[in-house]
């Protein structure tokens, strides 16, 4: 065990997450940390991990040790980790409309992933019966994901959930609803803008170094949520007069079904796409995801995909979940996408939101390391096989870009001063 290399430490806790004690919690809130899901492991590795250990005991736990944070596995030190500040921008929250509360400091979510990918989570608290379990209504307009990227999320309805044909592994939790579609709420658009202005502010210099992810649920309409990506960056334009020069700004969307829509995102300024197919088989799709998305075909994914890398001129990507398919069919998937040149962001199947409830039912189980590193393996000799190279976008779930050798400093805009302090007195 003690020779593992940092990538397989990644993929070893990624399977059970990390637990932590409320006390600890506190603690690094108060620091300055924002510790949501966003370990770093090493100075250039990360990967999102529940601090509940997914609901159930994980062998892994947080213990604050010399003047920092380490893993220890079943009580000996596994690794060390830290986390990113928790930046200024992120006190300007937004309030659910009709909620009466007025936005303050940042609300800290425990939920894990759910909190980075779903910011905004609605849940009921069964104990007290707050309907705003997870972030209390508010959440940041923009939030940090790993590898210092910047995600907005426009809506956190999807149209699958409203209409009770959700995928089965869906992270989000269950009672969202098209009523909270943020377009819809006009302080949204103003607040949005105001808040990236802030974020540039504080980024500085380094804002090349930082990329922006637009993301939502499937929106109602034939151009899948398109319109409102382009509002995002048509409000950034508006309020900075210009759109940064961002590592990459990327659009997280099922394919809409007028190509003409890739146009407008491009027109807009999106420089790269992800169109998650997330299963490949036929007859698997139509199981996993009982709605309009399980019914598309794969061929369908691939015309957008051909269409995208005509007018994009970043990355064109997608994504498969190991874990809710067989991984032979993953395998035939992103060797069929890497022949058309798109990497495969291959991602393990984790226990939340909907993909909860579903594991519950003995169907589905989080991917053994074993499993995961077997995956990641022959992913990536396909990869080279066809010379694509490992996505960028991680999601900060996926290792398959570390193990293709990628990584990515954190920027010192977004670390906190007590690690840029550590880190000049071990330079000295
Ligand atoms: S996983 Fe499926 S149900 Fe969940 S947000 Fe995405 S499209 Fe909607």
């Amino acid at each position: 065990m003690k020779n593992l290399s940092i990538v397989d430490k990644k993929i070893r806790i990624q399977g059970h997450g990390i637990r932590i004690t409320p006390e600890l919690k506190t603690r690094i809130a108060e620091e300055g940390y924002y510790p949501i899901a966003l370990t770093w492991l090493s100075d250039d590795v990360t990967g999102p991990f529940s601090f509940t250990g997914y609901g159930e005991t994980s062998p892994f736990e947080l213990h604050h040790v010399d003047g920092g944070y380490a893993v220890f596995e079943n009580g000996e030190f596994f690794t060390e980790a830290t986390f990113y500040k928790k930046p200024r921008f992120f006190d300007r929250q937004h309030t659910a409309k009709g909620l009466q509360r007025a936005p303050d400091n940042t609300v800290f979510i425990d939920e894990g992933m759910s909190g980075v990918i779903t910011p905004c989570g609605t849940a009921l608290n069964r104990e007290d019966s707050d309907l705003f379990k997870v972030t209390k209504g508010k959440f940041p307009y923009v939030t940090v994901a790993c590898y210092n990227g910047l995600v907005i999320w426009p809506a956190w309805g999807c149209l699958y959930t409203k209409n009770h044909t959700q995928c089965k592994f869906c992270c989000i939790p269950g009672e969202y609803n098209e009523h909270k579609l943020l377009h819809t709420d006009t302080d949204y658009w103003h607040n949005l803008g105001e808040t990236f202005a802030a974020a540039v502010e504080e980024i500085g210099p380094e804002i090349g170094q930082v990329s922006l992810t637009v993301d939502s649920g499937t929106l109602p309409g034939r151009d899948k949520g398109a319109r409102v990506y382009v509002q995002v960056l048509d409000t950034i334009k508006q309020r900075l007069g210009y759109l940064p020069d961002l590592l990459y700004r990327r659009a997280v969307i099922e394919p809409p079904l007028e190509f003409e829509w890739l146009q407008r995102l491009a027109d807009a300024g999106f420089t790269d796409i992800q169109m998650d197919a997330d299963v490949y088989d036929a007859a698997e799709r139509r199981h996993v995801m009982p709605n309009a998305k399980g019914h598309r075909s794969i061929d369908d994914y691939i015309r957008a995909f051909r269409k995208a890398k005509e007018i994009f001129p970043g990355e064109v990507a997608t994504q498969l979940i190991a874990g809710i398919q067989s991984d032979e069919n993953l395998l035939k998937g992103v060797e069929h996408f890497a022949s058309e040149g798109v990497p495969t962001l291959v991602t393990p199947f984790l226990p939340f939101g909907h993909g909860r409830a579903w594991r519950a039912t003995g169907e589905v189980d989080v991917p053994t390391p074993e499993r995961m590193k077997r995956i990641y393996g022959r992913c990536a000799e396909i990869l080279t096989k066809y010379n694509v190279p490992a996505p960028q976008f991680r999601g900060g779930v996926s290792s398959l870009a570390e193990t293709m050798g990628r990584r990515m400093r954190r920027v010192r805009a977004l670390t906190n001063e007590l690690d840029l302090q550590r880190d000049l007195v071990a330079a000295v």
